[in-house]
């Protein structure tokens, strides 16, 4: 009996052992296989320079395999576009960034053979990193940034049935080769050139916030907002304040379609009282305002924060896009992704494959969905509104016969001096192609919208 109870507590002590030894083993396999590479990624740690004594940092990409950024003979690395990639590829002198953070473990790993890393060491030669291949397209990037010209601000191209960035450029920008020694300027500088506009840019949404009033409305709305008629006379009065159309414009006569074309804010104002705030906040928490994006670089989140306590005016400048709202281009161009993609969101990808030094395989990138963002019920009556916007509205001067392009202008004011900044987002159908697009620019002259501008020229030249 008593032999019995002595083995039972020996068998008892021998499986708890046996479970907590399972659980350590499988704590160490999970911190090695998605931890480490978290933790070498961190810009600050040490382990990063142990690694790069023993392997020379693999290149960047582009999807034409053209090189980004590569490592030189002295070991220091070399970006041949100098600033054209210098936000989304990144840096490594002052702390990596861009990609160059992204993917920094997999481009200092290597998978030369056992036999080459012997010689290697032997000979005190390094081994050749492994390398990424980029979605980003050399071509259309270029085409970016000659439209940007000198203004302030970002432009991103996506491939909405994929989720590749073909291109993200943001200016004022900086050389990635001279980094470490122009570093005092450019971290003392107020113009930001270190900032990836595209992605942490935080801007007033104004009009393209049409997009996601016109969304809700319609959802509250869906036996209604096909009978909705407004006459605008430019202005509406409110007591305590005014609402304006720009240039105090009289639209007249409109239904809801011609009230998004010509972005008219008297129209979306008086669409108040058929908007709750609750709705409208759980469409915007829906479409990913204050969410984390499926993005691998660094990114800020939009901010949609009206609430119920909120007064009428507040809620009325939210609608036309004005008040507390922020957005950034990223989430504004993954939006038109979803719904230039029938609704469904492809997780956002800017590397399609590693790759080893001598060009073999290691890993594709799977093409993954993020989230279905609308139906294609709700998808097709978008496209109808955002298309109007181009046939006969704000975008009318941009239209053109040999592609079918989508999409909404903004201006919004940020400042009492008459100052704004202007944004076009959309889509386009070109050559059995579709891309998205998306422009901001930043600080300008009321008078002067040159985002639309701008996209007309990028997408006069997309192939
Ligand atoms: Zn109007």
């Amino acid at each position: 009996m008593k032999r019995n109870t002595i083995n039972d507590n020996l068998i008892k002590t021998t499986y708890i052992f046996i479970i907590l030894f399972g659980l350590l083993i499988s704590y160490l396999l999970i911190f090695v296989i998605f931890e480490s590479g978290n933790i070498i990624d961190n810009s600050y740690n040490k382990r990063i320079d142990t690694l790069s004594n023993y392997v020379d940092k693999g290149n960047i990409y582009s999807k034409d395999l053209e090189v980004l950024a590569t490592t030189d003979e002295d070991g220091n690395r070399y970006y041949p576009y100098a600033s054209l990639f210098c936000h989304v590829v990144g840096s490594t002198a002052m702390g990596n960034t861009g990609l160059e953070n992204a993917y920094n473990y997999e481009m200092l790993s290597s998978n030369v053979n056992i036999f080459k890393k012997f010689i290697n060491e032997l000979s005190g030669e390094k081994h050749p990193g492994n390398s990424i291949v980029t979605t980003l397209d050399v071509n259309i990037s270029q085409n970016c940034k000659n439209a940007l010209g000198g203004y302030k601000g970002a432009v991103i191209v996506m491939d909405p049935t994929d989720g590749s960035v073909l291109s993200m450029v943001s200016n004022p920008d900086y050389d990635p080769n001279t980094v470490a020694r122009d570093w005092d300027t450019l971290s003392s500088s107020t113009n930001g050139e270190l900032l990836n506009r595209a992605t942490s840019g935080q801007y007033t949404p104004g009009s393209i916030f049409k997009i996601f009033t016109l969304y809700d409305y319609i959802t509250e709305n869906p036996d209604t907002y096909k009978n909705y008629n407004f006459t605008c006379k430019g202005t509406v009065d409110f007591g305590d304040y005014t609402i304006s159309c720009s240039n105090k414009i009289w639209h007249g006569n409109e239904d809801l379609l011609i009230s998004f074309a010509n972005s008219c804010n008297c129209s979306f104002v008086n669409l108040s009282e058929g908007i709750t705030t609750e709705s409208l906040s759980n469409i915007c928490k829906k479409l990913l305002f204050n969410s984390d994006l499926p993005i691998e670089i660094e990114y800020k989140s939009s901010v949609f924060s009206l609430t119920a306590d909120d007064s009428s005016f507040m809620k009325h400048q939210t609608l036309i896009g004005q008040g507390k709202t922020l957005v950034s281009p990223i989430h504004m161009i993954l939006v038109m992704n979803a719904i230039a993609n029938d609704g469904v969101l492809i997780t956002p990808r800017f590397v399609s494959k590693l790759i080893d030094y001598s060009g073999t395989i290691l890993e594709e990138y799977e093409i993954k969905n993020h989230a279905i963002l609308f139906t294609k019920e709700e998808t097709d009556i978008l496209k109808e509104y955002l298309r109007q916007v181009v046939l006969t509205g704000t975008a009318s001067s941009i239209n053109n016969s040999n592609y079918t392009l989508y999409g909404k202008t903004g201006t919004a004011q940020i400042d009492e001096n008459g100052n704004i900044n202007s944004w076009f987002v959309g889509f386009v159908e070109k050559n059995d192609k579709i891309y998205t697009i998306c422009v901001v620019i930043e600080n300008v002259n009321e008078n002067a919208s040159p985002a639309k501008n701008i996209a007309s020229n990028i997408v006069n030249t997309l192939p």
